[in-house]
């Protein structure tokens, strides 16, 4: 019996990426955007059906992450989108991996690394255009002076956009326009330009810039763009399935406590299944006495305390239920939004936090039967 596992449905990417190719039509590349454990679905499980099914790049958080892929045997380009530390230029360069730039300190260590290896080194330089964190300020005349480090090529020139709707995101698209111009004109030719994700793909900015490559996360998995003023593409399909089993079941008469603290006071007679998985293994906590779990097709509430390693359920009328059935936390009619809405934060909060050591099982497209991997 499996305590708890993570099914990734595969039609239900490709479902996704076809959503994506829907607002971008054929030409730009699709760099899929898998950090954080591939938004909770498992990097490299999750990775490998990203790129069956169209995904020509992938783009991660941290050199770890990279690492990680390369080890898998992934040969396709991988950005890390955040600077590397000065000691993973030599990994960067030897991986064959790609940098972001976002000052000169990173782009002299990686120029260094590149000239021990007898080697040159894919760079994406980075824009910020509002969102504070990394990358150059757009007016910077710094990035001129990446023309004489000649170990660099510069592949890409990104922003990542903060703006929440349509106008917003157009006038920062603007600064990164003027940004990128002046960098053509420094270096004497023309990266790929890269700066939607989520949110600005499925705000149809793609028809007004017709850049090279897109970068979306969230869509892939068929999560919702984090922006709420911009509606999601119609046809996305949730990415990820999590289920458990009835460990035990216990009949409780009226009147009996449930949960640390006696957190739940049965009223009447109550049957009780117990389910191991708890917040060591990403449930919110809040979902006790809120959220729900299907059982045999019913909705049994979480009721009592959700346990560091188990929660209990209430099961009462549920017909034949028994020790052994199938638990879906999350599927079917559980979003993973109702879950973040009920814990008070966002859908990517709630799957990252699925305990990346759980296994990932996929549930393959018909006609990729025989495919399976964990
Ligand atoms: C996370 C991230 C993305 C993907 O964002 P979504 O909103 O999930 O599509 C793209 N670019 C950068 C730089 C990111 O950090």
């Amino acid at each position: 019996m499996e305590r708890l596992r993570v099914h990734l449905n595969e039609a239900a990417l490709r479902d996704n990426l076809r959503t994506i190719r829907r607002l971008t039509g054929p030409e730009p590349a699709v760099m899929g955007v898998v950090k954080a454990n591939a938004y909770g679905h498992g990097l490299i499980t999750a990775s490998k059906l990203l790129i069956r099914h169209g995904v020509q790049q992938l783009a991660v958080a941290t050199l770890d992450e990279a690492c990680h892929l390369r080890d898998a045997g992934l040969l396709l380009p991988i950005t890390i989108l955040a600077p590397t530390p000065a000691d993973g230029a030599r990994e960067v360069v030897a991986r064959r991996l790609r940098a972001s730039l976002s000052d000169l300190a990173t782009a002299w260590d990686l120029h260094r690394a590149a000239v021990r290896h007898g080697q040159r080194v894919p760079v994406h330089i980075e824009i910020d255009t509002g969102l504070g964190r990394y990358g150059w300020p757009p007016a910077t005349a710094e990035i001129e002076r990446l023309a004489a480090l000649d170990r660099l090529v510069v592949a890409g020139v990104y922003t990542h956009l903060n703006g929440s709707g349509h106008a917003e995101l157009v006038d920062q698209l603007r600064v990164f326009e003027h940004a990128y111009a002046r960098i053509v004109t420094a270096l004497g030719h023309r990266p790929a330009r890269h700066a939607l994700a989520s949110t600005a793909l499925a705000a149809g900015l793609h028809d007004r810039t017709r850049w090279e490559i897109v970068r979306p996360g969230a869509l892939l998995y068929g999560l919702a763009p984090r922006d709420k003023s911009v509606p999601a593409p119609a046809g996305l399909r949730p990415g990820l399935s999590l289920t458990s089993y009835i460990q035990l079941l216990r009949s409780l008469p009226a009147g009996a406590s449930i949960g640390y603290g006696g957190a739940y006071r049965t009223s009447a007679p109550t049957l009780i299944a117990v389910v191991p998985a708890g917040f060591a293994d990403g449930i919110p906590r809040q979902l006790a006495g809120t959220g729900r779990v299907l059982i045999r097709g019913h909705d049994a509430p979480i009721i009592g305390s959700v346990g560091m390693s188990h929660l209990t359920v209430d099961v009462t009328g549920i017909p034949q239920v028994t020790v052994g059935d199938t638990v879906t936390l999350i599927g079917g009619s559980i979003d993973v939004q109702e879950w973040a809405d009920l814990a008070g934060t966002v859908n990517t909060d709630v799957l990252t936090r699925i305990a990346p050591a759980l296994p990932r099982t996929v549930i393959p497209t018909p006609h990729a039967r025989g495919e399976r991997s964990a």
